[in-house]
């Protein structure tokens, strides 16, 4: 990393209230928490290179605290990024101290970094696990990763999230939903669409690619769902 994190600091690039956008929680208040870093690179992220700065855990219990006053109740509050997991060091106290707070952690991760996951496991209340497919984000395989990330998370509230493109390998695709049907068949799996021309839900050739694999998925768990981004149809943060 960049900019290692300490447990008393790390650099984050946002600190905001909004909807949640995405996954089966879209709708609900959320209090979001951004870092900054990412150990893969996506081809299509539009987070990675946003400026952050360095935060004082404290300073930022008291932000979020003044967010909750003025902005809540938030239902949950949201560490995503960048990779959440990579700042172990700052998170794990950060989500005990909301925890003793009487709050609730949701965690977006791209689900990858499963031995930093299960430091934090019991804290967190739900997990927005990405899957990766390398014909999608151009970057490696993480297959192996995935399944060992899943067999964790599944303790939890979680759910499986795919940002597709028409780029999408669909015996890849395949895959990957073979290893939610043997390490957790009972999580949700989500199917988010992603156009390089215009948003998601815009483009019609990938909705109906986005069908045809929820058929496929279908076959396997039984509850696949396409939920396209909210923030982005209402054209808010
Ligand atoms: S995992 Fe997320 S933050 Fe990291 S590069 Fe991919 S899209 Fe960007």
């Amino acid at each position: 990393m960049k900019y290692p994190p300490s447990a008393e600091r790390a650099r984050l690039s946002e600190v905001f209230s909004s909807l949640q956008g995405e996954g089966i929680h879209a709708g609900e208040r959320h209090l979001f928490v951004r870092f900054e870093e990412c150990h893969i690179h996506c081809r299509y992220c539009d987070e990675l290179g946003k400026p952050g700065e360095e935060r004082n855990l404290d300073a930022l219990l008291a932000e979020i605290a003044e967010l909750e006053k003025r902005e809540g109740p938030h239902r949950f509050v949201s560490f995503t990024g960048g990779e959440p997991l990579l700042y172990l060091k700052f998170l794990k106290p950060l989500m005990q101290r909301l925890r003793e707070r009487g709050m609730k952690n949701y965690l977006e991760t791209d689900g990858i970094l499963w031995p930093a996951l299960e430091q934090v496991i019991d804290l967190c209340d739900c997990i927005s696990m990405d899957m990766k497919p390398s014909s999608v984000t151009g970057e490696k395989n993480f297959e192996a990763e995935h399944e060992k990330f899943l067999q964790i998370a599944r303790r939890r509230e979680t759910y499986v999230k795919f940002v597709l493109s028409k780029d999408i390998d669909i015996p890849e695709f395949e895959r990957l939903v073979a290893v939610v049907k043997r390490t957790a068949p009972e999580v949700p799996v989500v199917l988010q669409p992603l156009s390089s021309e215009r948003e998601g839900h815009e483009d019609d050739q990938l909705m109906k690619l986005l069908g045809e694999l929820q058929t496929l998925a279908l076959q396997q768990v039984q509850d696949v769902r396409i939920i396209p981004r909210l923030h982005r149809i209402l054209k808010i943060r």
